[in-house]
């Protein structure tokens, strides 16, 4: 067996089997394969397609190139969710000790943020003295005390993602259903839980731009961890848009500490509730609408914050910023973008959003960089609100004045205000289980 024969295998459009996929990955995990021709075979999955055999087992090669998780000694209530990436989505901080209150248990392992996308460490290290590394025994002995632990994704997990993923990123072959499904699939079946929640997000703002290509990514990675013996369900959301009122790290921890002392509402907190009832469904054995409504009733009752100050300060986090959320530092500079005509607001595109606040230094233009917890934007309007000319429309905040012209810039443009409203669109498209 040799590589370029793999390679012009799956050019003429073949189905690649079991031995060849695991041949190559594990040549290209050990460095017996060259970055040349990982990226030859990568672009020919990108013009070729995989099906969903061959795509599980690229997963589960890829899985199985690092360490995988043992969480076996938490039986059928292991769970855990995965967004596949959006601006302004503080769904986990919210999901995660809600989740755990209502008795599951999770052990997560979340990213950082990645180009205009934000990450739930990131969020998280926000707070003072958040710890996001953990030793595996630390780790798993507050899931098994607390029910929850979120900790950054460690290099032990899954290598071969790691490499293929800067090789796509460089290669022009990120956009493929089948390397993606597999390069998340990966990351979450060696993450160990029995049950797998996915928010796969729709719009401008996402990888996937329309609802057609969603569905089949969704379909796939449900079908992935399904071979895998494990619980799957997908939610398509919304991503047109940022997800609630805020872009930026400690602006969106704010916000989802709000929602769990239930002093909020909207978009973050539904899109929580669904994956929480998905999650809770499978982990307790009940009903999704029983699940949702343990959820609220949690919530409500003050007991899911609780929850969050337990994890919080169980991870060395300073829990005096929750109790009280004037204590996180203000940026130093700060502006208002307002509304230069009457009419409804049509679209917020997430990605310039995004794009504006990682120039306010939210976000992380190469590995290394250092990030302002501060820096984002507030939005003071959503998608269908009418607006009125000189109407402030959001404020940017950063601790980097010189960057305020050109984000300001790119956050007006964001805005689009039509005569008429815009049609609506869904936030939640569907639930693939
Ligand atoms: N997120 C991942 O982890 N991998 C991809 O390929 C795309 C998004």
């Amino acid at each position: 067996m040799n590589a370029c024969d793999i390679i012009y295998k799956k050019r003429q459009g073949k189905p690649l089997t079991e031995e060849e996929i695991r041949f190559f990955v594990d040549g290209y995990a050990k460095g017996d394969i060259p970055d040349y021709q990982a990226s030859a075979l990568m672009m020919a999955i990108c013009c070729r397609d995989m099906d969903d055999a061959e795509t599980a087992v690229l997963t589960d090669a890829m899985a199985h190139s690092g360490m995988i998780s043992d969480l076996s000694r938490f039986g059928d209530v292991s769970v855990d969710k995965h967004s596949t990436g959006g601006v302004g989505d503080k769904t986990t901080l919210v999901v995660a000790p809600t989740v755990a209150c209502l008795g599951a248990k999770i052990a997560k392992m979340s990213g950082r943020g990645l180009g205009h996308t934000g990450g739930t460490v990131d969020k998280l290290e926000s707070i003072p003295g958040y710890r996001s590394e953990l030793d595996a025994d630390a780790f798993l002995r507050q899931v098994e005390e607390i029910g929850v632990a979120v900790i950054g994704q460690s290099e032990m997990f899954t290598p071969a993602d790691k490499k293929l993923y800067a090789l796509r990123d460089v290669t022009a072959t990120v956009d493929s259903i089948p390397l993606i499904a597999s390069s998340i699939m990966s990351k979450k079946l060696a993450s160990g839980a029995r049950s797998i929640v996915l928010d796969v997000k729709v719009g401008i703002g996402a990888f996937m731009k329309d609802e057609k290509s969603a569905r089949q990514l969704a379909y796939r990675m449900v079908e992935i961890g399904k071979r895998h013996g494990r619980n799957m369900a997908a939610l398509m959301t919304n991503m047109d848009a940022p997800l609630g009122n805020t872009v930026g790290n400690s602006l969106e921890m704010i916000e989802a500490i709000e929602i769990l002392q239930g002093k909020r509402k909207g978009p973050v907190y539904d899109v929580a509730i669904k994956l929480i009832g998905q999650m809770a469904s499978f982990a307790l054995k009940i009903p999704v609408a029983e699940a949702q409504k343990r959820a609220i009733r949690a919530i409500e009752s003050g007991s899911a914050f609780s929850k969050m100050k337990e994890w919080i300060t169980a991870q060395g986090g300073d829990g005096r910023y929750l109790e009280d959320t004037s204590l996180f530092p203000v940026a130093r500079a700060c502006e208002t973008i307002c509304a230069s005509e009457d009419g409804f607001i049509a679209q917020i595109d997430a990605v310039k959003i995004g794009m504006a606040c990682m120039s306010l230094g939210a976000g992380r233009f190469k590995k290394g960089d250092v990030i302002d917890h501060t820096a984002g934007i507030t939005l003071a309007k959503t998608v269908g609100n009418p607006v009125c000319k000189g109407e402030p429309l959001g404020s940017l905040f950063t601790d980097r004045p010189e960057r305020l012209d050109a984000a300001k810039k790119m956050a007006i443009q964001a805005f689009c205000i039509t005569e008429r409203p815009p049609e609506k669109k869904p936030l939640i498209y569907k639930i693939i289980r």
